[in-house]
């Protein structure tokens, strides 16, 4: 069977990730895990997240449902966060007689979770069309994430991705100040990047894998394959670790990211993948933002930022100008793109106007007044016209992306592209 939970902690405690590893641990006593659980991220930019809008799948081959499903609903009931209006727990089990009937629906159902917005009365009716058990609490949201996990579960060949080792802590240093050698996660990052990625960020000094806030994570090392994730997590020195998971995810994949031709299209609550032309120079703002406009061949136009936590990555979108093409993916709220990648496609040529030089003593000529071009006080020597010098763009096209310290769950982090048709510059 199939089991989906979603929606269990809250921003004082608890992670749905960490209930997911209890139950693998644990639901061995009623059959075999038949695959590594699934962490799935779901619309980056639905409100009622607490953090990273992460859902989990489990697969179990038992002959035990009922005992699992009452397991499963004791545990939430036990751990999940219930006293926080936000938490609104979900489970559901699908059992193996309804994977067929169940692939296509639930594959649509995963597709939309990830890039638009769903209501809980369109989970609710599913369950109900389909005859799905399920356990939601509260006002049940969390069946929304719970389905999509399993959607994931029984497509899994159907979408990219990655893996990440999740290491917990015991349970009485929960909400304490996490005990950690910092060195060893540099180390770490050292030997196994580039087939890990996001435990530091060089740049910045900052180890980007430790949570800072009381959830159980102790850190998670994001990576290509199961033994390199592995292999990282063998090198790192802290306190003892209650339990750990590897899952299978969806994360660094850009499954987030929606193509429109047509800026028109762009909603908020949505993340795109959009080209256009920078139409004016960007702005810093109150904070430290950095906003600029791209237009599109219609003439729309959307603001597109690098907030003030992309750090470094501001540099360069202060740089762009007017006439620079460029191919943004991002997420949408209030109206304004919220940039993770920009490919710079091509560099607009820029120009600085200088008043002639006098070929006889190389000193600028005067301006002899509107329309009558310039004069070289000194030589007489006369021109017509300002001379025009191409500016030199100090960087070059090609693709970049915010630090690590920034990076959204679902974005792609540049040192998993693959294309050869242009440059790539992966932040570290
Ligand atoms: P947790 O560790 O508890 O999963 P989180 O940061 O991942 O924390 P949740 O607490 O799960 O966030 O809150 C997200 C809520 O939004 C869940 O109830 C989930 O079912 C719901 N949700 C997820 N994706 C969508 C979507 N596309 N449309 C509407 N609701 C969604």
């Amino acid at each position: 069977m199939i089991i989906g939970i979603d929606d269990t902690d809250s921003n004082e405690g608890m992670c749905t990730t960490y209930l997911g590893a209890l139950l693998l641990d644990e639901l061995r006593a009623y059959g075999n895990v038949e695959t590594l659980p699934l962490l799935i991220r779901l619309n980056p930019t639905i409100p009622y997240k607490t953090r990273g809008n992460a859902a989990v799948a489990l697969k179990l081959k038992t002959s035990y449902p009922e005992k699992v499903i009452a397991h499963v609903v004791s545990r939430i009931e036990e751990f999940a966060r219930m006293e926080c209006e936000k938490t609104n727990p979900g489970a559901v089990f699908i059992l193996e007689n309804d994977y067929e009937k169940l692939k296509p629906v639930l594959r649509s159902f995963l597709e939309k979770a990830v890039k638009d917005v769903i209501e809980i009365e369109e989970a609710k009716s599913l369950i109900s069309k389909f005859g799905i058990s399920s356990k939601g609490f509260k006002n049940g949201r969390g069946l929304i994430g719970a389905l999509a996990a399993c959607g994931a579960m029984l497509n899994l060949a159907e979408w990219d991705h990655t893996f990440e080792y999740l290491a917990y802590r015991q349970k009485k240093n929960w909400g304490t100040p996490r005990e950690i050698e910092k060195g060893s996660f540099f180390e770490a990052d050292r030997k196994t990047y580039p087939e890990t990625w996001d435990t530091v960020d060089l740049k910045n000094r900052l180890i980007v894998c430790v949570p800072h806030s009381a959830d159980p994570v102790l850190f998670g090392i994001r990576g290509k394959n199961p033994d390199t994730v592995t292999k990282a997590a063998s090198l790192i020195r802290a306190e003892p670790v209650e339990r750990l998971a590897i899952y299978r995810t969806n994360q660094g994949t850009d499954m987030h990211l929606i193509s429109v031709e047509s800026l028109a299209e762009i909603r908020d609550m949505h993340s795109y993948r959009l080209e256009g032309t920078v139409s004016a120079v960007p702005k810093t703002i109150h904070g430290g933002h950095v906003i600029f406009p791209i237009r599109d061949e219609e003439r729309n136009e959307i603001d597109c930022a690098a907030f003030e936590p992309t750090k470094n990555f501001r540099l360069l979108i202060r740089k762009l100008r007017p006439g620079d093409r460029v191919a943004l993916s991002g997420s949408v709220n209030s109206g304004t793109l919220n940039i993770e990648k920009i490919e710079i496609k091509t560099l607009a040529s820029l120009y600085r106007e200088e008043n002639p030089v006098c070929p006889t003593c190389g000193k600028h000529m005067k301006s002899s007044g509107q329309t009558q071009g310039f004069r070289c006080k000194k030589c007489g020597t006369q021109a017509t016209s300002k001379i025009k010098y191409e500016i030199k763009r100090n960087f070059a096209a090609g693709l970049y992306e915010v630090p690590p310290c920034a990076r959204r769950h679902l974005a792609k982090p540049l040192v998993r592209e693959q294309r050869s048709d242009i440059e790539i510059h992966p932040a570290r």
